[in-house]
């Protein structure tokens, strides 16, 4: 069952009141995991998101940084919702196949994200972005295959450096950061750490892919 509630923000560039859905439970029926921890659920997941795009002043922000604001303090009835970034590019044609990606490479470059949790959370989505183009099997022209691949090798370069994996499955994540950087043998020691029956088909995969010396991302066997 899901459930989702309406809340009223103020956006923090300009003040005006914004509404934001926000999912309070959502049941997964079957999930398909890749091994870059992307997980693709069906139903599909309610878009969230902590960065949002403000209606008024077109502005990005982060929902954490947005004041609530109580339905009672509510002085006007025409509010508007707040977009997010996948929402922004949801219409996806082939001269705008890396449009989200140079979207949060963007927001990178601007310094929207001050803080190392910040960076690390716009550099996985701006990582899974780009994995699309392999996890989807989508055509692409050569150049533009070779301007993706360097700019998941540009972004996992910065991405291992602060990531700071605190549960287990963060852990397989940054070994498959190293994985698809080709360090291999950095991956193989990080997953020679995890120690978890639950985990353990995925680290095998991951293991088997290091062996191999593949570096694309695949889509696991065993969620
Ligand atoms: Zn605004």
């Amino acid at each position: 069952m899901t459930l989702l509630e309406t809340n009223i923000l103020t956006c923090p560039n300009c003040s005006k009141f914004v509404q934001v859905l926000e999912v309070l439970s959502f049941h997964i029926f079957e999930s398909e995991v890749y091994s870059d921890g992307k997980a693709d659920t069906t139903p599909i997941m309610p878009n969230t998101s902590r960065i949002l795009i403000c209606p008024e002043c077109n502005k990005e922000f982060w929902l954490e940084d947005a004041k609530n604001i109580l339905d009672n303090e509510i002085i006007s009835d025409e509010i508007k919702d707040v977009a997010t970034p996948t929402e922004l590019f949801s219409v996806k044609n082939s001269d705008n196949l890396l449009g989200l990606s140079l979207y949060y490479k963007r927001l990178l470059d601007d310094q929207f994200a001050k803080t190392t949790d910040r960076e690390s959370y716009l550099r996985i989505l701006l990582w899974h972005e780009l994995n699309n183009i392999v996890r989807y099997n989508i055509p692409i022209r050569n150049e533009v295959l070779v301007q993706c691949d360097k700019m998941i090798f540009e972004n996992l370069v910065q991405l291992v450096k602060i990531f700071n994996p605190v549960y287990l499955e963060e852990k397989l994540m940054l070994a498959e950061m190293y994985r698809e950087l080709g360090e291999f043998d950095f991956a193989i020691e990080i997953l020679k750490t995890i120690e978890d029956d639950y985990l353990n088909d995925r680290k095998e995969e991951l293991l088997t892919a290091c062996k191999k010396k593949t570096t694309k991302v695949f889509k696991l066997k065993n969620n």
